[in-house]
């Protein structure tokens, strides 16, 4: 299938590495004009990057101006961001939550608004957004992700009914369990807690997933990038999980 994305303006959230990474090398490979963002920027990256905190007050601006500088304006916008370290609910409150939805909610919201209305105008816009399988099925000790995340997807999906007759479509992806290094650094410190071997910790989590294997980085882009495409123009306020069937329902 031609995904007729060459010449496509595709701005990248956390685009440095793991799934922000993997969706911004396919979408370049199928012939986008790429720019990342990331916290921090190494050099060597194969497209423009904005080294830019989400958790900055003015961050939605700042990444909106550099995307209008660098693709002269955004056709596809990836939303992705980092995941907030692990706790319960019982020790989470108000305060960790407003913390954690400053880079992971109200950033992304205020992004997508400031690109939206070039993309309502033009009658062509894609938002996907990552987020995870916990908003469906909440994963034990990550209350922040699957609180804040659940947050994201009410607006998102409320969001798809207003733009949908503009061409613009909203759609959330979420990862189950793919290899990156964000999974390396969660299961190390499950394996910590639990006090079993890490490489005990991955075998178990890899054998809960009915394909009995972590998901590549690549299988998940490759989603991402026929939801990013004019051909994926007919779906939108969809919840995908791209979870090698780790979800029940
Ligand atoms: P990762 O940690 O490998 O990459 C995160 C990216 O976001 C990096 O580019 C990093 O620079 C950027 N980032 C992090 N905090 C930032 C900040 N404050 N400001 C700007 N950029 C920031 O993570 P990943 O595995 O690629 O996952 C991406 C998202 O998907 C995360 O939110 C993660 O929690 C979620 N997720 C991933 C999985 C998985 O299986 N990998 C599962 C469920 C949810």
């Amino acid at each position: 299938m031609e995904l007729e994305l060459a010449g496509k303006r595709a701005l990248v959230i956390g685009a440095s590495r793991g799934l922000g990474a993997a969706i911004a090398r396919e979408l370049s490979v199928e012939g986008a004009h790429v720019a990342g963002v990331s916290r921090s920027i190494s050099g060597g990256a194969e497209w423009p990057m904005l080294a830019c905190d989400l958790g900055a007050t003015d961050a939605a601006e700042t990444i909106a101006e550099f995307a209008r500088n660098e693709l002269g304006g955004v056709d596809i916008l990836v939303n992705n961001s980092g995941g907030p370290p692990p706790s319960s609910a019982l020790d989470t409150g108000a305060q960790q939550l407003l913390d954690a939805a400053r880079p992971m909610l109200f950033t992304l919201i205020e992004l997508t608004r400031l690109v939206l209305p070039a993309m309502r105008e033009a009658g062509f816009g894609r938002i996907l957004t990552i987020t995870s399988s916990g908003v469906r099925g909440p994963i034990p000790g990550l209350a922040m992700s699957n609180t804040i995340r659940a947050a994201l997807h009410g607006w998102m999906k409320t969001l798809a009914k207003e733009v949908a007759a503009d061409g613009v479509t909203v759609n959330l992806l979420m990862p189950g369990q793919i290899d990156t290094d964000r999974l390396r650094s969660l299961h190390q410190l499950t394996a910590e807690r639990l006090g079993i071997a890490p490489e005990t910790m991955t075998a178990k989590a890899a054998e809960a997933i009915p394909t009995g294997r972590f998901g590549d980085p690549r299988e998940f882009a490759a989603v991402a990038a026929f939801l990013a495409s004019p051909r994926a123009s007919y779906v939108t306020g969809l919840e995908i999980p791209i979870d090698g069937g780790l979800l029940r329902s």
